[in-house]
């Protein structure tokens, strides 16, 4: 799969309802989108597999729905506030904003290596190069001042090497104010994670569930971060949905929980999302590229068109949040186990993945242009189709059509369905391949003498004559 792709997959999602550009009739807002009424119900498909898999699998997960806007102070504690940046520089010749690693990314690798031999450091050659640039430029200020322009880093806008500004730290969060911030003159932020809204919870949640380390509080919700780029479709966007899982374990058990929620997560990709283990891959973050909370991390990332990306992050926190906000607060966030009588902050494991960014992934890899039969297909699982089933009448007449809707009245009600009596059938048919729709159900002259209907395979495009009575069952075996 290529970079064509993502475009093909971006206009099939347009052309069949997955998702819309935002504002279009306003020229659109960058990096904003809507779900239409099949990306709707992908993603809520996705989430409650999800949901499923980290709550109601778990004797000792539950969830949580917690504020988006919290008190300022929360993000002083948790350090976002001073460590949430990116590197960024500026073209002075056009103006346009670049995060400084994402820049490095798109450069010859002579030009990456002329900027480390100005720098005294070790070109790697792997992705963590420019991220240790960055680093290093911010952190040698005006002394690091025309080592950009200087080894040919080119604008990709303009295509021309860039006037690069000395790099600055851009805080990713939206700021606001609301009621109470007038009073304190703290601002009030969107928050960029929605693990925080779990941390401040946590003893109120073990107290009320009666819960024992090691538990785990799960939450699905919106996060929004002011990302410098945001590109790629549903990639990176502005405003994205996390679903996070924060596991609170004795601090002996830190690696040990570590490698166990590694497995698991890979495991509800291969499983539970239909990916092949080929395009999935972990990757650990090296030293330098720990988020400030960290004590060690892994991605693990998807073969997306434009390369590999990161769709969840699995990160050991120790126990620097509730510590922080300890200090913060200055209320008691430890835990008391009453067994062996100790005190402690549990270490947290964190499974953090964005919605949207699953969703994208899960359309790259169900995309399948099947060029024998000059069709494209979305050979999504049938757990995620968002339409399970078409119901057509062949023809328009003959009492086909009343036939045909009590059919699909009755499956409706079992799962979702859609009745079409427009155009040919191969069209019909066609066209659900395409939002990918398992099955096809035809109604044609033969039903009205024997009450048996056509049902075709997505997939396989295998036809089997079945009667109506035995539709669900038929579905239910094949699906
Ligand atoms: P990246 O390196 O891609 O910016 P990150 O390491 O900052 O991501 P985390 O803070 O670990 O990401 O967030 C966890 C998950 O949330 C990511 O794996 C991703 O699926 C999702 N996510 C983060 N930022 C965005 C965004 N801007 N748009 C969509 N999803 C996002």
């Amino acid at each position: 799969m290529n970079k064509q792709h993502l475009d093909k997959i971006i206009s099939l999602c347009k052309r069949k309802g997955f998702v819309f550009p935002n504002s279009e009739i306003y020229g659109g807002l960058k990096a904003s989108y809507d779900y239409g009424p099949l990306g709707v119900e992908l993603k809520k498909l996705i989430s409650e597999l999800w949901w499923k898999e980290m709550t109601r699998s778990h004797q000792n997960i539950v969830g949580l729905d917690s504020a988006i806007m919290v008190h300022p102070d929360v993000w002083e504690a948790s350090g976002h506030i001073a460590n949430f940046n990116d590197p960024m520089t500026d073209n002075k010749d056009n103006k346009k904003r670049y995060r400084i690693d994402d820049l490095l990314s798109r450069q010859k690798s002579k030009v990456i290596d002329a900027i480390c031999s100005k720098l005294n450091m070790e070109n790697t050659s792997n992705d963590d190069i420019y991220n240790d640039i960055a680093q290093t430029l911010l952190s040698d200020g005006a002394k690091s001042d025309g080592v950009l322009e200087n080894a040919g880093v080119i604008d990709p806008y303009s295509g021309s090497i860039g006037k690069w500004t000395s790099a600055v730290q851009f805080n990713l969060m939206f700021k606001t104010d609301s009621g109470p911030s007038e009073k304190t003159g703290k601002s009030i932020y969107l928050r960029p994670e929605t693990a925080q809204g779990i941390f401040i919870n946590y003893l109120l949640v073990q107290n009320t569930m009666r819960l024992k380390v090691p538990f785990g509080i799960a939450q699905i919700g919106k996060a929004f971060r002011n990302e410098i780029v945001a590109r790629n479709f549903i990639f990176r966007t502005r405003e994205f949905e996390q679903m996070e899982m924060q596991y609170f374990v004795h601090p002996s058990q830190d690696d040990s929980s570590m490698e166990l929620w590694k497995q698991k997560r890979l495991d509800f990709y291969l499983n539970h999302l239909g990916v092949k283990s080929e395009n999935l891959k972990f990757h650990q973050h090296n030293e330098d590229a720990l988020a400030h909370y960290a004590k060690d991390a892994y991605d693990i990332e998807y073969n997306f068109p434009f390369g590999w990306g990161e769709v969840e992050g699995i990160h050991n926190r120790t126990d620097f949040d509730l510590k922080q906000h300890e200090k913060f607060s200055g209320k008691n966030m430890t835990y008391f186990d009453t067994k062996s009588q100790e005190k402690y902050h549990p270490y947290i494991i964190e499974t953090s993945t964005g919605l949207n960014r699953l969703f994208l992934m899960v359309l790259c890899e169900s995309y399948f242009e099947d060029t024998e039969n000059n069709r494209v297909v979305l050979q999504l699982p049938y757990e995620l189709a968002p339409i399970k089933a078409v119901v057509c009448p062949l023809v328009k007449k003959d009492g086909l059509p009343e036939k045909a809707m009590s059919v699909f009245d009755a499956l409706n009600k079992e799962f979702p369905c859609v009745y079409d009596e427009q155009g040919s059938i191969g069209k019909r048919y066609y066209r659900q391949d395409e939002a990918g729709t398992p099955f096809g159900i035809t109604l044609d002259h033969q039903t009205l003498e024997d009450e048996s209907v056509t049902i075709r395979e997505r997939d396989s495009m295998k036809q089997t004559r079945v009667s109506i009575d035995k539709i669900s069952t038929f579905i239910h075996d094949n699906k």
